[in-house]
């Protein structure tokens, strides 16, 4: 048996894997993967085999791998302070860096950074916020948070529950009590049934459907909408034009704060520093994550606006210290990666890089797949894009799901050594590489992805 073969056997008996078949994956059934290194957009397993990431592990390795700077930057953290609990005002030089750059980079009047581990315990941050904001403000009663159907923002019990997809809901009693679900942005789907809108119509549609819902619920009882900027999980989905002030006139109305969760569009994704600048929102409260470390360290954030944050301040006048505490908040060590990490995103000007060479991948996308049998919609922005597979595009159908059309397409593509993500809830192909990707490499990534698709498409027909 092979080291690699030995190491996934071993694994097998003793770990307990995300989003993976329990069952077959103990039993041997499906297959395992020991990752040992990467350099560039490159990744390379325990068989020395390379694969092109073509997803920036779950698009999030935005500077690429095998950056010394970054490890470095931990190291001499580390021998100096690698913790100190940031409870009752105690602080570390890196957090108070990496804030005062946070929120010079995000601007958008926003006032103060509260430090997590990951996207979900952020999000959980979020809904303890807007919690106590309303009771604060008087306002008991407005408690409800309005996400999408197919967003993502995490899977705990409060964050999966604003998630909008079934796996992460069914078989755990969610969604919790207070959220409610409204229409995806998703025009490509949904555009046909509401017999052909344009998508000015459509952002309409999905404004008139929250407002119906926040009168149907009581204006007085929601108190935040979640949404992602570009929609990822869930299908890589863009925003129709005119979405995003059409959900903001919405809000404004019924003074329903906006929490945009910029988990993956944060740091330069969509080719803007955050989705929130690329379509003009204008945020209470933002989710980060990914890209602020780009998952040298697990670090993860909510920027807190003036508006939310003079409520906070009230508030713990009025009853004490606020009762909100990781162990691991403003952890040092995250702090120093994202510094070492924001300092190679300016000094490489890679968010300039997403929109230039996310222009050229976007581009060379249509290019190649514009009206190939297998494909129904070619969508993304910056560094973002997906693909989604329909047997027949025109009429967006969709192919039995047995046939898992997405997933084989993923499997032809890591027999490319290409690592693409099929998305749930559709056949969707995703594409997030790492934002130091260059044209040369995009050719090589599409390249590979095309004779993937032909694969599966020969095996169809
Ligand atoms: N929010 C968004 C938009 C995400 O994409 C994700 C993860 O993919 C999360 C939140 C949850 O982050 P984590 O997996 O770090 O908990």
């Amino acid at each position: 048996m092979s080291l690699h073969q030995d190491l996934i056997e071993r694994d097998r008996k003793v770990t307990f894997h995300a989003s993976t078949h329990l069952r077959d994956f103990a039993h041997g059934d499906s297959p395992g993967r020991v990752i040992t290194g990467g350099q560039g957009i490159n990744i390379v397993d325990k068989d020395g085999r390379e694969f092109i990431d073509g997803f920036a592990g779950l698009y999030c390795v935005n500077i690429g791998y095998g950056r010394t700077e970054v490890a470095e930057a931990i190291y001499k953290q580390a021998l100096e302070l690698s913790y100190y609990h940031t409870y009752v005002g105690h602080s570390n030089e890196p957090q108070i860096e990496l804030s005062e750059k946070i929120l010079k980079i995000a601007g958008m009047n926003m006032s103060k950074v509260y430090y997590g581990m990951s996207g979900s315990d952020a999000n959980e941050t979020q809904l303890k916020i807007v919690r106590y904001y309303n009771n604060v403000l008087g306002r008991p009663q407005k408690k409800k948070v309005i996400s999408r159907m197919r967003g993502y923002h995490g899977s705990g019990i409060a964050s999966g529950s604003l998630t909008g997809l079934k796996a992460f809901h069914d078989h755990f009693d969610l969604p919790i009590d207070t959220i409610r679900h409204t229409e995806a942005p998703h025009y490509y789907l949904r555009a046909a049934e509401q017999h052909g809108m344009t998508e000015l119509e459509f952002s309409a549609f999905c404004a008139d459907k929250l407002e119906a819902m926040i009168l149907e619920e009581g204006p007085d009882t929601v108190a935040a909408f979640i949404g992602e900027p570009v929609l990822g999980t869930g299908g890589i989905v863009p925003p129709p034009e005119g979405y995003w002030d059409a959900i903001q006139s919405v809000l404004a109305k019924y003074d329903v704060l906006l929490i945009a969760d910029e988990v993956v569009c944060g740091f330069g994704r969509t080719g803007s520093d955050f989705g929130s600048h690329h379509y003009n929102m204008k945020p209470d409260l933002i989710t980060i994550a990914k890209g602020l470390t780009s998952a040298y360290q697990p670090l993860s954030g909510v920027i807190v606006g003036e508006k939310v944050w003079q409520v906070l301040e009230q508030g713990t006048g009025e009853y004490g210290p606020i009762g909100h505490g990781w162990t691991y908040s403003g952890h040092a060590l995250g702090c120093a990666a994202g510094l070492a990490n924001l300092a190679i995103i300016e000094r490489e000007n890679l968010v300039g890089n997403a929109a230039e060479t996310g222009a050229y991948f976007q581009q060379q996308l249509k290019a190649n797949f514009e009206g190939h049998p297998l494909l129904g919609d070619i969508r993304g922005v910056g560094l973002m894009a997906a693909l989604e597979f329909s047997p027949e595009a025109k009429q967006r159908l969709h192919f039995d799901p047995a046939l898992k059309v997405g997933p084989r397409v993923a499997a032809a593509a890591m027999e490319e050594n290409l690592i693409a993500r099929a998305m749930p809830q559709g056949d969707i192909l995703g594409f997030a590489p790492p934002l130091t990707i260059n044209r040369h490499e995009v050719d090589d990534m599409i390249g590979r992805a095309k004779r993937a698709i032909d694969r599966v498409t020969d095996e169809l027909v």
